[in-house]
């Protein structure tokens, strides 16, 4: 029995751990990055604060002793579901299966407005996140040698869209960048005066928190010193601005975190996406019309009992892997399958160093607290031992002393964020 899993995130991974330990069952992992990422900390490597090693493991080493788990390093470009095969880098491999389980996650949704991904990219690599850094960084190195105020004003500013858990993440992370630590390093500049302007198009940030948690987040945005715009919707993005519908903004950096949609593949691959470009999977997780294909994690639709889908949380694809690891199995063997039922373990994220907020159950929790239980949580989450033992250290010498020790310009390709002309340097 071969089962062919594509996609090495949270969801893919708990699919193939689930297998590895299953004797008759042949695994192929494949993903077209060589590590799986965790993606929940990838602000801390933008803000400097973490390393790309610290949040991402190569596939391969998870998998050293599991022998019958093969992994590969290529990218899903076709499948022929009545066949059984799928295709990969653009045809030069092929890969037969019995059961297929894909976890390819979403991509960045611009809501129609792809264009401004050049002049606000997402976060949801660790590429994004190093440009993001070198971006960020160069900008006050420019600034220190700018002498028109102006212009040093929109190097110094940061704009991020998106109020969700990574845009407050990211935000504050920014705030505490500039204030505690970047104010010691520069002569000419006061990077501790650098805007931090978080957008944000409904009411309150963590729109999905209960009310009181995202007020508690937006005042502790507020005392980093984050400038909070609510209601307001984004019109347009250009070359160093956010147009709203309430203010035009000139900031240098923009990120987008404002909200993601299903993998495209999805309907390239002629499988029934719905609004967000989600896979409708089944009860039981399989796609509608191919019992042996499973699809889980950011890229399938899977409503609640209230018919709400489920987030695109880590949780949900760690359940949803093996779970479809299992009902493979079922398939396999001519068994029935079960229907997946989410475990909700609660949902958090941190305003900066000591500050966070959590529901647990019933439990709403702010504060030093909320920033302790996502510390713990996240600590959980990263896959292998050295990440967690190096993530911890690196947590607490910051925390002692405010030192960031990844704040490296690196000169890697810059294909988003544009950097411009030098006539602003004086
Ligand atoms: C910035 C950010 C912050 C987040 N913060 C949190 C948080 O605090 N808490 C939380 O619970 N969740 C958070 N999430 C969401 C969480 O990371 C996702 O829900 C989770 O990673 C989904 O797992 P997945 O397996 O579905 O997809 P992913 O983890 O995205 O994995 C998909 C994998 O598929 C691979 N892939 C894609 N296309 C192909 C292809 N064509 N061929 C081969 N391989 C392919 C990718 O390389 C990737 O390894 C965050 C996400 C982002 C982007």
């Amino acid at each position: 029995m071969h089962v062919l899993i594509v996609g090495a995130g949270f969801g893919g991974l708990g699919a193939a751990r689930a297998l590895a330990r299953q004797a008759r069952v042949e695994v192929t992992l494949v993903d077209k990055k060589n590590h799986h990422l965790f993606q929940a900390l990838l602000y801390q490597v933008a803000a400097a604060g973490l390393t790309p090693s610290d949040i991402a493991s190569p596939v391969r080493s998870l998998f050293r002793k599991s022998p019958q788990v093969r992994v590969l390093m290529a990218e899903l470009t076709g499948l022929d579901p009545v066949a059984k095969v799928a295709r990969f880098d653009q045809g030069q491999l092929e890969v037969t299966y019995d059961a297929l389980i894909l976890s390819l996650g979403g991509e960045t949704n611009y809501f129609g407005h792809p264009e401004w991904a050049r002049h606000a990219p997402g976060l949801k690599s660790i590429e994004q996140a190093l440009n993001l850094r070198s971006h960020v960084l160069e900008a006050f190195e420019r600034a220190e040698k700018c002498t028109l105020a102006e212009q040093r004003r929109r190097l110094m500013t940061v704009v991020v869209i998106g109020g969700g858990p990574t845009g407050v993440e990211l935000s504050g992370a920014f705030a505490e960048l500039r204030r505690h630590v970047l104010r010691w390093d520069f002569r000419s500049i006061h990077p501790e005066e650098a805007r931090i302007v978080l957008i944000e198009g409904g009411a309150r940030v963590l729109g999905a928190f209960p009310a009181d948690l995202s007020q508690a987040a937006e005042r502790d945005l507020r005392s980093l010193g984050v400038e909070l715009y609510l209601n307001q919707r984004v019109q347009d993005i250009g070359e160093g601005y956010v147009q709203t519908d309430q203010q035009r903004l000139e900031a240098h950096t923009i990120v987008w975190a404002a909200g993601v949609s299903g993998h495209p593949l999805a309907a390239q691959l002629g499988l029934p996406v719905v609004a967000g470009g989600r896979v409708a999977v089944q009860a039981d997780l399989s796609v509608p019309g191919f019992p042996e294909i499973f699809c889980i994690g950011d890229m399938c639709f899977f409503p609640d009992a209230q018919g709400k889908p489920l987030p695109g949380m880590a949780p949900v694809a760690m359940q949803q892997g093996p779970h479809a690891a299992r009902n493979a199995l079922a398939r396999l063997a001519g068994q029935a399958t079960a229907d997946f039922v989410y475990q909700d373990p609660g949902i958090m994220a941190t305003v900066g160093r000591s500050k966070g907020v959590a529901v647990l159950g019933q439990r709403h929790i702010s504060g030093t607290l909320g920033w302790l239980t996502w510390l713990w949580h996240h600590l959980l989450r990263i896959v292998d031992f050295q990440n967690r033992a190096l993530v911890s250290l690196r947590w607490s010498w910051a925390y002692l002393t405010w030192k960031w020790g990844v704040r490296l310009i690196h000169q890697g390709p810059d294909p988003t964020h544009n950097r411009q002309g030098q006539a602003e340097l004086a």
